[in-house]
């Protein structure tokens, strides 16, 4: 097989890089390292089946040779990296998406759309099942990113119905591991940092929001079986253990041994309060269900 990751310098998409030539893929990684550093592919850069392609994927681009799938990875994910660079978030989510719906209509491919939980918003259902349409403020300052992924899902079952073309859309819920960056504003890299340098913990609101962590191995295995699937309607990827966000990080503070305070700070704007994926069709359909415990996942990120 030969796959082009697009984001595929990123937290995940490197993680994906490195899985799918670990079974014999020849990967094309696209990126513009907008939110990435070019270390992540490091390791993988010298390898003869891995090639590293700087773009971005908001302007045209056609690889040379054939595709057999294509995976669309790339947007600021990070909810501090998205609202510094709102513009640029909603291009790589519509004009990204079309470009990279274009390479794999051109080549064939079977094409993969990283989607993702915000799509459902503040959720007044829950826990949430694909079926649920989401409650989105679409001017809010969150909407840069909700938008431009609820945009690329409706673009991307627009491609399916209209050329039949092979899709794949994975709602991906909050996913850390190694290589998250340690800077890059999320809960855990947030608190394991603050944890580790003996600086505060910052909780946002008073901590009583919720999340569902997947750790990201899990992840690439459920994007992995989604591929080989055949359900082109989305599917939630995410771990359905939901913990609140104090909760998280007295868990930090005890996986570190820190002796770090908490420190109370304004939640954000249109911050969801609860979320955790109903995951009913990866476990029937693709046979999928996290494996990793939250404990052990953290000790790995950690080190
Ligand atoms: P990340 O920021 O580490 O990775 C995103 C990658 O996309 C980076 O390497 C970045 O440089 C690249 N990129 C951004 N804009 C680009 C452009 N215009 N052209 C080319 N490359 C570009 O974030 P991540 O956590 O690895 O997220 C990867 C994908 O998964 C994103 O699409 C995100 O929306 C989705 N997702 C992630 C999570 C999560 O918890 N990590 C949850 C839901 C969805
Ligand atoms: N959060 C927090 N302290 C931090 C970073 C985040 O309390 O230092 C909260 C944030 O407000 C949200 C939750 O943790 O309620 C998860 O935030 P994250 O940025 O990891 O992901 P999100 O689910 O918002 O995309």
């Amino acid at each position: 097989m030969r796959t082009l990751v697009i984001g595929g310098g990123g937290f995940i998409g490197s993680h994906l890089c490195g899985r799918l030539l670990g079974k014999g893929h020849t990967v094309l990684c696209l990126d513009n390292f907008l939110t990435s550093p070019e270390s992540n592919v490091a390791d993988l850069a010298g390898r003869p089946a891995f090639q590293l392609i700087r773009h971005d994927i908001s302007r045209p681009f056609q690889p040379e040779g054939p595709l057999d799938a294509v995976l669309h990875l790339a947007s600021p994910a990070s909810p501090p990296d998205y609202l510094r660079l709102p513009i640029e978030t909603l291009q790589a989510g519509s004009l990204g998406t079309f470009n990279a719906l274009e390479i794999a209509k051109a080549k064939g491919a079977r094409f993969l759309l990283a989607s993702t939980s915000e799509v459902y918003g503040d959720p007044q259902v829950h826990p949430q099942p694909e079926s649920y349409w989401g409650h989105v403020n679409c001017v809010g300052p969150r909407s840069v990113y909700d938008e431009a992924k609820r945009f690329a899902e409706a673009l991307t079952m627009a491609y399916h119905r209209a050329y039949r073309l092979d899709t794949r859309i994975a709602r991906i819920f909050n996913t850390y591991g190694p290589r998250i960056r340690r800077n890059d504003g999320r809960a855990i890299p947030n608190f394991i940092t603050q944890a580790l340098g003996g600086r505060p913990i910052t909780i946002y609101g008073d901590g009583s929001q919720t999340r569902s962590f997947c750790y990201v191995t899990d992840l690439a295995e459920g994007i992995e079986r989604l591929m080989g699937g055949d359900l082109h309607d989305p599917v939630n990827l995410g771990n359905p253990n939901e913990i609140s966000l104090i909760e998280l990080a007295r868990l930090i503070l005890r996986l570190t041994q820190s002796r770090s305070s908490i420190l109370f700070k304004p939640l954000p704007v249109d911050d969801p309060k609860l979320r955790c994926p109903e995951i009913r069709p990866a476990r029937e359909r693709l046979k999928w269900e996290p494996a990793v415990p939250l404990e052990e996942g953290l000790l790995k990120t950690i080190d």
